[in-house]
Parts: structure tokens; C-alpha cells; sequence
């Protein structure tokens, strides 16, 4: 399936034209209708009837990011939610095990008298409450130390705070944001591997999946860590996809004609 980003964030954020000064440049984007003025749109190409949004030096147009760089903001995005949202479910982790490091004498009294209660129920049916693995494990929480817990939360919300830093310098697509997403999801990797090799869950396996795609895909896409090119082969990618410099260099020919 073959998505038309340009014409969709058209659709939703409006055309954007400009005039340049350049009168030869001028020509290729300008047409004269029966129903007035129209200028191209510099993201989907279309001729679009009114005013131009903008007017001067071509170098001074903005650089409007289209087809496959504006693919590429859209696909940061994603991930832009997706760490977000990640970010602030660990948030909520880390209260909830900051709150239970200063409850946790309170919370196994409670605990404690309902397995009191429970005890002769279960032992009715044969079922030995105190060699339970679930309630061995709640009773191993309970054994954790404080500063442990407390330790605990504090990681937690350091992670959760990567994983935020992370979502709002991608969703304005920062180059920053790019590296620093590449490295700290290519450290956790291992974490993420030796998790699986405990207990093996769906979720976990995707998402391992998708950290090593979206490690791979910004570290290509955005030629970062001079891969294809660096940054130089990056801006020029950027630059020669913008409508006005394919109009630009498709008027060559005809300038030295
Ligand atoms: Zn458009």
C-alpha cells in the first residue's frame, strides 16, 4: 500500500506556495486560470488558486519537507508516541513502588491477615497457602528493603525520564533526540534480551522488535554516526527533495539553452 504523505498533510494542514523573485522560477510555479492567480504547492505540487502564502529569494522559501523526509517525520512520530506513552506508564511504576517502599509494613499486616483468613479455606482444598509460588513472591516483595525499593524507583523514574526527553526532541524531529534515541535504546537491548530470557511475553517480544527496527531505521534514515553519507548527504537529501530546487535544477537546461 502506497501512502501519499504529501497530499495527505495537505489535506489536513493546508497547501503551502510561495513566490520566488526569480522570474524563470517564478513562471514554472505560476498559472493564470479563468478564476484567477493559481501557485503551486511546494509539498504536493498541485496548483492551488489565490495568493501565494509567501514571496521573495528562493533560498528564503521554506523548506517544506515532502515525500520521503516527510515519511520519515511521520514514522518519528510513532515512535515519538510510543515513548511518551511508555515514558509515563513507568512514571506511574515508579510512584507506585516509591509509595509501597514507604507503606510496606502497613500493606503486609493486611496481606498477612487475609491469608489468615484464607488459610483454612485453602486448606480445605488441599492447597498449602504457605507454598504457594505466588504468595512466596508477594511475601519476597515484602522482605525488599526500603532503600532497595527506593532505589528501585528512582531508575525508574531515570529511565521514564529518557524515554520522555527522547519522545519530545523526536516528535520535532532533533538530531539531538535522534542519537540520544539510538543509544540509550541500543543500551537497553541486552536488559531487554536478558528479560525475555526470565519470562517471555508477548509485549516484551514486541517490544525488542520494535527498538531494534527503530534503532536500525533512525541510524539509516537519518544517516547518523556518519553512516551513508552523515549529515552533509542528509541535508542534501533534504534540500534536493523540496519542490522548489527539483524546479530549480529542472530549469537549467533551458537557463543555458
Ligand atoms: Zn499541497
Amino acid at each position: 500500500m502506497k501512502i501519499d504523505w504529501d497530499r495527505r498533510t495537505c489535506a489536513r494542514k493546508g497547501h503551502v506556495t510561495y513566490a520566488p523573485d526569480d522570474p524563470r522560477l517564478r513562471a514554472r510555479l505560476h498559472a493564470e486560470t479563468a478564476l484567477g492567480e493559481a501557485w503551486r504547492c511546494l509539498r504536493c505540487g498541485d496548483f492551488v488558486l489565490g495568493a501565494p502564502h509567501g514571496s521573495g529569494a528562493a533560498d528564503d522559501a521554506p523548506l517544506v519537507p515532502r515525500g520521503k523526509v516527510l515519511r520519515d517525520l511521520f514514522i518519528l512520530r510513532f515512535l515519538a508516541i510510543e515513548r511518551a506513552v511508555r515514558g509515563v506508564f513507568i512514571v506511574l511504576v515508579a510512584l507506585a513502588v516509591w509509595k509501597f517502599s514507604n507503606s510496606q509494613d502497613s500493606v503486609r499486616r493486611l496481606f498477612d491477615e487475609y491469608l489468615d483468613v484464607f488459610r483454612p479455606v485453602f486448606r480445605h482444598f488441599h492447597y498449602d497457602l504457605d507454598h504457594s509460588p505466588v504468595v512466596d513472591t508477594i511475601q519476597k516483595t515484602f522482605g525488599y528493603k526500603h532503600s532497595t525499593l527506593v532505589l528501585v524507583a528512582v531508575l525508574l523514574l531515570v529511565y521514564a525520564l529518557i524515554e520522555l526527553v527522547e519522545a519530545v526532541g523526536l516528535w520535532y524531529a532533533k538530531r539531538w533526540a535522534e542519537y540520544l534515541t539510538v543509544v540509550a535504546t541500543a543500551a537497553f537491548l541486552p536488559l531487554e534480551i536478558y528479560e525475555l530470557t526470565e519470562h517471555i511475553s508477548w509485549l516484551k517480544i514486541g517490544t525488542l522488535v520494535l527498538n531494534i527496527l527503530a534503532v536500525l531505521y533512525i541510524a539509516l534514515a537519518k544517516r547518523l554516526f556518519g553512516l551513508r553519507g552523515g549529515r552533509r548527504a542528509f541535508e542534501e537529501e533534504r534540500h534536493s527533495a523540496s519542490l522548489l530546487e527539483v524546479e530549480e535544477s529542472a530549469g537549467v537546461p533551458a537557463r543555458a539553452a
